[in-house]
C-alpha cells in the first residue's frame, strides 16, 4: 500500500528545513548550517560541473595506485583539495590511456565541491570544442563567449584528454585563450592528456600540438605529473599481482615490452613540420576564419 507523508513533516529530521542547526562549540551553543544545507549545495554544483556519467563513481579513495608514479599522482590530487582555493599551480596528468588520469581529475574536483563548495566544471576537450564551434553555424542559442565563460571563470576547471582534437590554427587559439586566461586570473586547472613531451616535430608533443607558447604557460601553471602504470582496461580492474606480472611480460603495451621495442611511446606520423613560435593574442578575434575546423 503507497503511504505518502503529510506534508507537514520536515524533510529534515535535524534543523525543521530551517537549513540551520545549533551546535556546541566550547560548551557555548552556535547556530551554524545545517547538513541538509551542505548536501543539498554539493548536489546543486555536482549537477552543474558536467562529470560525464561514465565517471560518475571516480573517488580519491577508490583511486587504484600500483605504481610510484600513480602514488606520487594521488598525493599531489590529496594536496591540492585541502590547500583550495589558495592553490599556486594546477595539475597537469600525462600519460598513456588507461593509467587513472580522468579518474583522479574527476575525483578530485568532485572533493573539491564536496569539501570547498567551489564552482568547478569538468569539460573534455573535443566537447568544448565542438560546443564552441557549434556557435558559428547560427543554430544554437549561445554565443561563443557565452560558452566559455564558465569554463574561463570557473573556480576549477577540469580540461580531459588534451590534445584529443584535431589540430588546427583556430583550435590552437581556442585553447591558448583558455589556458591564457586561467593563467592570468590565477584560476586553478586540472588537465589530462595522452601529450608526450619531445620536441616540436613531434604531432603527439605539447609543443607540435598546442604550440610553444601554451606549453611554456603550462608550464607555469601546472605541476605536471607524468603517469604511469597497468593499464586497467586490459588488465581488467583490481588486478592482482600476478594479473599484473603477466600484463607486464605479455602485454605489447606494457613499459617493459615497449621500451624492448625501442618505439616511442606513440608513433609518430608523418607530419614533420616545424612550429613557429606565436605572438598570439588571445582574444576573440580567430585567426583562421570563424569556421575553424
Ligand atoms: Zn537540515
Amino acid at each position: 500500500m503507497d503511504f505518502e507523508l503529510p506534508s507537514c513533516v520536515p524533510a529534515c529530521a535535524i534543523c525543521d528545513d530551517t537549513t540551520w542547526k545549533t551546535v556546541d562549540v566550547d560548551g557555548a551553543p552556535r547556530v551554524t548550517r545545517c547538513d541538509c544545507w551542505h548536501q543539498r549545495l554539493y548536489d546543486s554544483l555536482l549537477k552543474g560541473a558536467r562529470i560525464p556519467r561514465r565517471y560518475t563513481h571516480c573517488e580519491l579513495t577508490n583511486f587504484e595506485t600500483h605504481t610510484d608514479s600513480q602514488r606520487t599522482a594521488h598525493r599531489k590530487a590529496v594536496r591540492l583539495v585541502e590547500q583550495f582555493p589558495v592553490v599556486d599551480r594546477g595539475l597537469l596528468l600525462y600519460g598513456e590511456a588507461g593509467v587513472g588520469k580522468t579518474h583522479l581529475a574527476v575525483a578530485l574536483l568532485k572533493e573539491v565541491i564536496r569539501r570547498k563548495g567551489a564552482r568547478a566544471v569538468f569539460y573534455e576537450t573535443r566537447e568544448l570544442l565542438k560546443l564552441v564551434r557549434d556557435t558559428y553555424s547560427g543554430t544554437g542559442e549561445a554565443t561563443e563567449l557565452e560558452v566559455l565563460k564558465p569554463v574561463l571563470e570557473a573556480e576549477l576547471l577540469v580540461l580531459d584528454d588534451l590534445g584529443a582534437e584535431k589540430k588546427s590554427e583556430w583550435v590552437e587559439e581556442t585553447l591558448g585563450l583558455v589556458v591564457n586566461t586561467r593563467y592570468s586570473e590565477r584560476r586553478a586547472t586540472v588537465f589530462t592528456t595522452n601529450l608526450v613531451d619531445t620536441d616540436n616535430t613531434e604531432p603527439s608533443s605539447f609543443a607540435f600540438h598546442l604550440g610553444l607558447r601554451t606549453r611554456s604557460r603550462l608550464l607555469e601553471m601546472c605541476e605536471w605529473i607524468r603517469m604511469d602504470g597497468v593499464d586497467t582496461r586490459e588488465v581488467g580492474p583490481q588486478p592482482t599481482h600476478e594479473d599484473i606480472a603477466r600484463w607486464q611480460e605479455r602485454s605489447p603495451a606494457s613499459p617493459k615490452n615497449r621500451a624492448k621495442s625501442g618505439l616511442p611511446t606513440r608513433t609518430s606520423g608523418q607530419a614533420r613540420a616545424q612550429i613557429k613560435p606565436r605572438d598570439g593574442k588571445a582574444d576573440l578575434k580567430w585567426p583562421g576564419g570563424r569556421a575553424g575546423s
